[in-house]
């Protein structure tokens, strides 16, 4: 590919787009410094601390001396940890070979798509999906295959569904639950009737994204896929990772257990890339990963008092629905009944980009189009944000949303 700076990119880059979410937070960013009052809700990032204990953990091992490479996908000391989580927590049995570690959840699974991919090896991603497995697919060669789960069906894929996209082509399939974008988890059932489908299809991987796994709202027992059904073990990838739960986005620790010939080639491909993940980041993520979790119920119980305060606002908005998620910190609206609309100045309203466009620009909030999730008309909002923000928030879509006419 030519551009005019002279430089001559790869077909690759071309097949990829840049994070949405990354763009819309740019843009507010650049408005912001144009002196508009923007109140962002478009960054997917508890804007709760790193608790003091993980802190704590991390400078102290500055001071005693990890400062130098580690084994490539993570020390001994912290796949440990990682194993005694996946056992306490999901009832998982890992050994050392069958753990990763990687700089985020997002390099973890980068490395088991680049590791497995060929030209036109399918990856079946329901949809709305998280911004990133799509481009990842198609940067690693692969071809995403997107299978609709509109809102009738809870935003989930169904067995039928599922079966219909499997080809002899399919390498693996992504599940992730709790979701973002929408919030919603997949139940024990759920997960068996899905996993009755893959026996069926001894080809096919999984890449279980269990990122939210613990913000969760509704009475409802997390459970991963390798556990609901024991046969599919060695054909799972469960990722996670301790940004989320742990308020530790920019320390950069994601992991994985699955089958040690998948992990070695992962460490392969992180070898030549990135090499280790921060020792440093190491060592704060087997204190967070050991240390105790009671900080979680508290922080969940602000996200949902959020989370119930947005969805309620949203509601009350004639053109705008909301389904209430079960986990993560994030609204899906359907912005449905504002498509069709016009603006003050004229302006049709015909997607769910000019409907962000809208929001952004009359009502000074930030949020990212449905289509960035490969499901339209919708948006996104990440209620991990202050709650005056969100009020602030809420308050202004509704009065720029009754401008429309
Ligand atoms: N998976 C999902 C569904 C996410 O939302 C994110 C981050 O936004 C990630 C993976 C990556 O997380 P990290 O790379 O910070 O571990």
């Amino acid at each position: 590919m030519n551009r005019d700076d002279g430089i001559r990119y790869s077909p690759r880059l071309s097949a990829v787009r840049p994070s949405p979410t990354i763009a819309i937070t740019r843009a507010a960013a650049e408005l912001r410094r144009r002196g508009k009052d923007v109140v962002s809700l478009s960054q997917g990032e508890p804007d709760f601390d790193t608790p003091q204990h993980i802190k704590d953990a991390a400078k102290l091992a500055i001071d005693n001396g990890a400062t130098k490479y580690t084994d490539v996908d993570g020390s001994p000391e912290l796949k440990a940890a990682i194993i005694a989580k996946f056992k306490r927590e999901n009832g998982l049995v890992y050994d050392l070979t069958q753990v990763s570690v990687g700089t985020g959840g997002k390099q973890v699974i980068f490395n088991a798509l680049s590791a497995t991919l060929g030209s036109g090896d399918e990856v079946i991603i329901p949809a709305p999906y998280w911004v990133s497995y799509p481009d990842m697919v198609l940067l690693a060669d692969g071809k995403p295959v997107v299978v609709e789960c509109g809102d009738a069906y809870g935003f989930k894929l169904t067995p039928a569904a599922l079966d219909a996209a499997i080809t002899p082509r399919t390498r693996w399939l992504i599940l992730n639950s709790p979701s973002n974008p929408t919030g919603v988890g997949y139940t024990v059932e759920e997960l068996r009737a899905l996993a009755d489908v893959l026996l069926r299809h001894p080809h096919v991987l999984v890449l279980t994204d269990d990122m939210y796994e613990h913000i969760r709202y509704v009475d409802w027992s997390f459970r991963t896929i390798a556990a609901v059904e024991r046969r599919l073990f060695d054909r799972v990838l469960t990722v996670n990772g301790v940004s989320k739960a742990y308020a530790m986005t920019g320390w950069r620790i994601g992991f994985a257990g699955g089958p040690a010939p998948l992990i070695r080639a992962m460490a392969t491909i992180q070898s030549q890339s990135t090499t280790n993940p921060s020792s440093v980041s190491q060592a704060a993520a087997i204190a967070a990963l050991d240390g105790p979790l009671d900080f979680l119920a508290e922080r969940n119980h602000v996200f949902r008092e959020r989370r119930d305060l947005c969805c309620k606002a949203f509601n009350d908005i004639d053109g705008l629905s909301c389904l209430l998620p079960d986990g993560a910190f994030y609204l899906y609206p359907s912005c449905a009944g504002m498509i069709g609309r016009r603006r003050s100045d004229g302006r049709t309203i015909d997607t769910d980009v000019e409907f962000a466009t809208f929001l952004l620009e009359e009502a000074g909030v930030a949020v990212v189009p449905g289509s960035a999730f490969g499901h339209s008309p919708y948006f996104r909002i990440s209620f991990a944000t202050a709650t005056n923000n969100l009020i602030k928030a809420c308050d202004r879509i509704a009065k720029a949303c009754a401008t429309l006419r």
